[in-house]
């Protein structure tokens, strides 16, 4: 075989973490060590060897690097200190730069010295969103609440109300689906993008013909729910034995997010929509009340997630078992931002600072709208890619193909 390898691709997976892969002498104790390898497909020793050898096409389209949970095994086995876990992760980073859209976008996020930019960006948005949105007429927007209009309001009119002119939609959602729900259809247009091209290239590498091709209930029911069902259950990082504390840190983390969504939607559909109808539903939601306190659970426990998910790579950092990568960081960095700065803005709010509180929320906005923007490029980007891949591991043995 000629290979003809992409010197490009190895520089970029030594810059992504896998700056330790040229140590590999091919020995296989890797895949062994592997708990989620298998033995008619082991891995990660091949994607070793074609990473080597800068095998870009045949690494960005094979699902076993979207498989690999990072666990660390066999990073904690390998006899050369290859870190083979770490380079599947910076090949992953790579893919996900491969089938990214907008590419610009995706291109900023690979490096820390364009945070200004990644965090500049949002934060212009909604600064300008906040005084734009003094500029509707009729409508009180760019103002500070005094401490009375805070402890009633919240932060419900942090981009002011227009419900003595217009009570049927408020001004507050306005705004903010405005600017998360742009940035969120920006994120779901990449991701499907992405995957489908991830997708379509798993097929032609693993030179799959169909016998017939699955409804989207059969594709949901056989492929896509029992795939989800796994990652809730976290069952494959369940295997993990060197770093087996993640669990600890990404199952509640996963929680969390589920939390905080379904408060998020709840708070929006009962303040900004039933609350104009029944005015006795406006207002923030009480301490006790369920959603509330779903919220401070989930906040919480996206909190101490996050921490551990800190402490272990930092512990792993220092035994050398990980590599200290922005793409590993951004992520945790980020989730951490986001969950300091909406607990705070609560503390803030009971302790009925507005000023300071407005200031708060604003960054919390700031960290969310980053993280909606930037997630089908960062380590994010794992919650879609790895479940397309677990699909097509699912499909590829399936009575639909030969
Ligand atoms: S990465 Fe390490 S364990 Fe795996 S084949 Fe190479 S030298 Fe062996
Ligand atoms: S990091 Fe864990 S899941 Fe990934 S290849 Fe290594 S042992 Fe397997």
């Amino acid at each position: 075989m000629n290979v003809q390898p992409d010197l490009e691709f190895i520089r970029e997976l030594k810059t992504a973490g896998g700056d330790t892969l040229k140590k590999c002498f091919q020995c296989a104790t890797c895949s062994v060590a592997c708990p989620l390898s298998t033995e008619s497909k082991p891995f990660p020793r091949k994607e070793m060897i074609w990473a080597s050898w800068g095998l870009k096409d045949q690494l960005v389209t094979d699902p076993d690097v979207f498989l690999c949970h990072q666990c660390g095994d066999c990073t904690e086995k390998c006899p050369r200190g290859a870190k083979p876990g770490e380079t599947l992760g910076a090949i992953r980073a790579y893919a996900y730069q491969q089938f990214a859209w907008p590419k610009g976008l995706a291109k900023l996020t690979t490096s820390q010295k364009n945070l200004p930019i990644l965090i500049g960006l949002p934060a212009v948005v909604i600064l300008v969103m906040w005084i734009l949105s003094a500029l509707v007429p009729g409508t009180s927007g760019l103002h500070i609440p005094s401490v009375e209009a805070f402890a009633e309001h919240g932060y419900q009119q942090f981009f002011g109300d227009w419900s003595v002119m217009f009570k049927w939609y408020g001004k507050n959602i306005f705004f903010i689906a405005l600017i998360m729900g742009v940035s969120a259809l920006i994120a779901i247009i990449s991701c499907w993008m992405g995957v489908t091209r991830m997708w379509k290239a798993m097929i032609a590498n693993a030179e799959i013909v169909a016998n017939y091709r699955p409804s989207l209930c059969q594709f949901v029911g056989r492929f896509l729910w029992p795939s989800l069902l796994e990652t809730l259950q976290h069952k494959r990082f369940k295997e993990c034995k060197t770093n087996s504390d993640r669990v600890s840190g990404h199952l509640p983390l996963v929680l969390a997010f589920i939390g905080l969504f379904l408060a998020t939607c709840w708070s929006l559909i009962k303040n900004d929509i039933l609350g104009l109808i029944w005015p006795s539903l406006h207002g923030p939601l009480a301490f006790f009340d369920p959603i509330k306190l779903i919220a401070n659970v989930s906040a919480i426990a996206m909190l101490y997630g996050v921490w551990i998910l800190w402490k272990n790579r930092r512990k792993m950092e220092a035994e050398g078992r990980a590599s200290n990568t922005f793409y590993d960081w951004f992520l945790i960095w980020e989730i951490a931002a986001v969950g300091v700065t909406g607990l705070l803005a609560e503390l803030l709010r009971w302790g009925g600072q507005p000023l300071l509180g407005y200031f708060v929320y604003y960054l919390h906005l700031v960290t969310v709208m980053m993280l909606f923007l930037y997630m089908p490029y960062t380590k994010f980007a794992h919650i879609v890619y790895r479940t397309v891949a677990m699909c097509f591991e699912k499909y590829r043995t399936s009575s639909f193909v030969r």
